[in-house]
């Protein structure tokens, strides 16, 4: 990369689009006008191509092998983002069922999914945060799902608020298990077979915004009703290895980039967990260490590793720690509109040096400020 454009890149703390590795853009910059062997730019050739076949199936199984998918499962890429799969997957396993969709509601974007389903069917909210704000989340003895759910829905991190999942909610073997792991995919280890449905759109862990990743258990493609419109049934996609219809080639693409870099320079999920867990207690501890001046959103013992979210004693200060923060280039920690405060998104990509950097901050600013 030029010598100019390096130091114009920031420590970038947005929700997402997030960072990307650099050593990612790099090579991605490097293929841009000529994927080898393909004489054209990865847009320019079809996705029907062998180049891209091979490159799709790569990502696939690349995918695949972090996650340990098992063989009894399809893995998707799709488009529509993390905002379709609210209504794909009731309109797949909940529509003509007859059967009630259990929810647990725990911060904006469940909030949204369970809206999305109930334009589908029946739905049921067996939590919702709402009362404290959605700084918690539910405690594992109060979870009730009835053994014959249409399935048990659930948002594994919720982003703008910041509170995560330690572990899956408790499931009857009965009810498939779906999970919206947008903002924590590839962030962790995961046992893929306790799910039904896990997705994830890109852009926050896994590459550029464009596309969506789908693990489904296989029997559950054939739940869709064929009346349903093509593009909104999963079992079409299986079909027809996520080239129903055009696929976001590039996004796959490095899709497919990024989960080599996780493999291959990280070392795998086990590796990132411990570096994730890392980054995310430098900034606890920074929120924890100042005698009260920083006031963390979400409840201790659900703090999210991804999404760090904290308020400071007035508007005021807030706007000042932005700003200074921005000048030293920790970029975008403004907080989302409908919480406010201080969010950073610290995802796989975010350097330790970055969070070290703004740990650092957040002392000198909390000593100035007091
Ligand atoms: N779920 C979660 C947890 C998210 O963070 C987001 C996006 N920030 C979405 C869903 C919606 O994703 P998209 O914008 O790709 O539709």
């Amino acid at each position: 990369m030029n010598a100019r454009a390096l130091e114009q890149r920031v420590f970038n703390f947005s929700a997402g689009p997030a960072t990307i590795p650099l050593s990612v853009l790099e090579e991605v910059r490097d293929e841009l006008l000529c994927y080898p062997g393909a004489g054209a730019s990865v847009m320019e050739i079809s996705h029907r191509s062998q180049v891209f076949t091979e490159i799709a199936a790569d990502a696939e199984s690349t995918l695949r092998e972090l996650l340990a998918v098992p063989d009894d499962y399809s893995v998707l890429f799709l488009q529509g983002g993390s905002a379709l799969q609210f209504s794909m997957v009731p309109a797949n396993l909940l529509r003509g069922s007859g059967k009630v969709a259990d929810y647990l509601v725990t911060g904006s974007w469940s909030k949204k999914a369970i809206a999305e389903a109930r334009k589908e069917g029946d739905v049921i909210s067996t939590f919702d945060g709402k009362a404290d704000n959605y700084c918690s989340l539910p405690p594992r003895e109060s979870l009730m799902t009835s053994e014959d759910a249409a399935y048990l829905y659930y948002c594994s991190n919720e982003t703008i608020q910041g509170v995560q999942f330690n572990s899956e909610p408790d499931c009857p073997d009965s009810v498939p298990l779906v999970c919206d792991a947008s903002s924590d995919f590839l962030s962790r280890r995961l046992d893929i077979a306790k799910y039904g449905i896990l997705y994830a759109c890109a852009q926050k862990n896994a590459g550029p915004a464009g596309v969506t990743v789908v693990v489904i258990r296989k029997d559950l493609l054939e739940r869709g009703d064929t009346s349903l419109p093509g593009y909104l049934n999963y079992q079409n996609h299986a079909q027809a290895d996520s080239m129903w219809n055009t696929p976001p080639t590039f996004a796959v693409y490095m899709l497919g980039k990024i989960a080599h870099w996780l493999k291959e320079q990280v070392g795998g999920l086990q590796e990132i967990e411990i570096v994730n867990e890392r980054k995310s207690s430098l900034l606890y501890n920074a929120i924890d260490g100042s005698d009260g001046f920083y006031c963390g959103h979400a409840a201790a013992d659900c703090r999210s590793k991804m999404n760090v979210t904290f308020n400071l004693p007035n508007e005021e200060l807030q706007s000042k720690f932005i700003a200074e923060a921005a000048a030293k280039h920790l970029d975008s920690l403004k907080g989302h509109r409908s919480v406010g405060g201080i969010r950073a998104s610290i995802y796989n990509a975010m350097p330790m040096e970055g969070v070290e950097s703004l740990a650092t901050f957040m002392e000198d600013f909390a000593a100035k400020n007091r």
